[in-house]
């Protein structure tokens, strides 16, 4: 087997950025600031610049430098937590009303890529979400059942033999799966964006962090890396990397990372055996793994948290391989070519956010499953702030809480972590 050297950095950035220019936001007074270059913030640079807006979006890194280069690229419309657990908080309406926002994100997503002309190897096979025991094989069913009738939402569920024909592993008892959904290139489609939105009008300055905002009479003040920049309006989308920059948000907002290797190139037909359905896959471990192959079918890409306390990545890359061949045992023999980790956001009931906090608007707190949702809901906040129709979500009454023990350090992840692996252990 030829010896690749281990790259720490993401797949999706090989070949893949968006230009960078050294400049320096302009000395004015601008309509309308955004904090952060990921999905959140360039769709709504997209719908503000596109309705006149003077629009600055300032990146702390690249385009992409957080979880919008990083992520799994599996684009759904299931939300963090259950519907069951939801009708049981919330009532069956307004459970509905949550989870067809789900819905709602996907098809946005979807028809802007198309509208925009995105090239980010878009495909909607369906996903498939492999159950680790029985037990979880029957949730699903029940799962599956509760979504028809609430939702009316067309879902299978397929036992082991079925599951056999789309994922050649020995580890699931089956699966269900989503026939609409599928994946993207995350890389590709945040270069996109943000080259779309440049076309309205926007801004973009890379290397350039938010290190302090001062609210004035007429709108912030904030001092970045590359001088002041002032504004009347200000979106916060820095999602699970809000680097203490406002309590607001760092007391709400729970950053949780996610690791993910991509192995070196196979040959097409290897990755095909094991995945003969070329689909997306999430199981059902608490600590769950997430694979695919990659858009041009020749490698196989995993994520999960690899480990409970901070490991190099180097050690991460071996555990999350070693993962992938308890799937595949028949996988033939490789390595990682790329390893990286990147920071998921979550609030405390684990649903997404949006609003306006001490004057700043903000959309945040999608989980593992801001793909979608993240640009949905930064299109939300701007029409919001453009007074606009359809501006309305069914987060937007949702109370984005705190709480007396936490301050932006989620100390108590590792305690969690433990709950979850022992469960995964015992088939809980
Ligand atoms: C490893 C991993 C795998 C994932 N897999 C999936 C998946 O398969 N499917 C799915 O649906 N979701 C997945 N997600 C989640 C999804 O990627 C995110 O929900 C989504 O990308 C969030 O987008 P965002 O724009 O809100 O945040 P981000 O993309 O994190 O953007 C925030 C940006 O703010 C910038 N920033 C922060 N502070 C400052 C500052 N002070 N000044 C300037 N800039 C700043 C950061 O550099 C960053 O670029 C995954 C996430 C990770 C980490």
């Amino acid at each position: 087997m030829p010896h690749h050297p281990l790259n720490e950095f993401p797949y999706w950035w090989e070949g893949v950025s968006h230009p960078t220019a050294d400049i320096s936001p302009e000395e004015k007074v601008w309509d309308i600031v955004i904090i952060g270059g990921g999905f959140t913030g360039l769709h709504a640079a997209i719908t503000l610049a596109s309705s006149g807006q003077d629009t600055l979006v300032l990146e702390a890194g690249r385009i992409g430098q957080g979880a919008s280069g990083r992520n799994g690229g599996m684009l759904g419309n299931l939300l963090i937590p259950g519907l069951d657990e939801l009708v049981e908080k919330y009532g069956a309406a307004k459970a509905a009303a949550l989870y067809r926002e789900g819905e709602a994100a996907f098809k946005y997503t979807v028809n802007q890529i198309d509208a925009m002309g995105i090239e980010c190897d878009l495909a909607t096979p369906g996903r498939l979400f492999p159950a680790a025991t029985s037990k979880h094989l029957e949730q699903q069913k029940k799962s599956v059942e509760m979504r028809h009738r609430l939702l009316g939402r067309e879902e299978a569920v397929i036992d082991k033999a079925e599951l056999a024909a789309e994922l050649n592993s020995p580890l699931y008892y089956g699966a269900f799966a989503q026939f609409d959904t599928g994946s993207l290139h995350p890389g590709k489609y945040a270069a996109g964006l943000a080259k779309g939105a440049e076309k309205e009008g926007a801004r973009i300055v890379q290397n350039c962090r938010a290190d302090r905002i001062k609210r004035t009479l007429s709108g912030f003040e904030i001092e970045t890396s590359k001088g002041w920049v002032r504004c009347r309006q200000l979106i916060m989308a820095t999602n699970g990397y809000h680097e203490f920059l406002h309590p607001s948000f760092f007391h709400r907002i729970i950053p949780i990372a996610s690791s993910m290797i991509a192995t070196a190139e196979m040959d097409p037909s290897e990755v095909t055996l094991l995945i003969p359905s070329q689909k997306s896959m999430s199981d059902s471990y608490k600590i769950l793994n997430y694979f695919r192959p990659s858009p041009d079918g020749k490698r196989l890409l995993i994520g999960g948290r690899p480990s409970i306390f901070k490991t190099p990545l180097t050690k991460q890359a071996d555990i999350l391989l070693a993962r992938l061949k308890s799937i595949f045992p028949t996988m033939p023999e490789t390595s990682a070519e790329y390893v990286w980790t990147g920071n998921v956001a979550y609030g405390f009931n684990s649903l997404p956010h949006i609003g306006q906090m001490d004057g700043i608007y903000f959309a945040s707190g999608y989980g593992g499953s801001g793909v979608a949702m993240s640009g949905y809901l930064g299109q939300k906040i701007a029409l919001k702030m453009l007074e606009k129709g359809g501006a309305d979500t069914a987060f937007d009454d949702l109370p984005f809480e705190t709480r007396f023990y936490y301050n932006g350090q989620p100390w108590f992840l590792p305690l969690a972590m433990i709950g979850y692996k022992l469960k995964d252990k015992f088939g809980i």
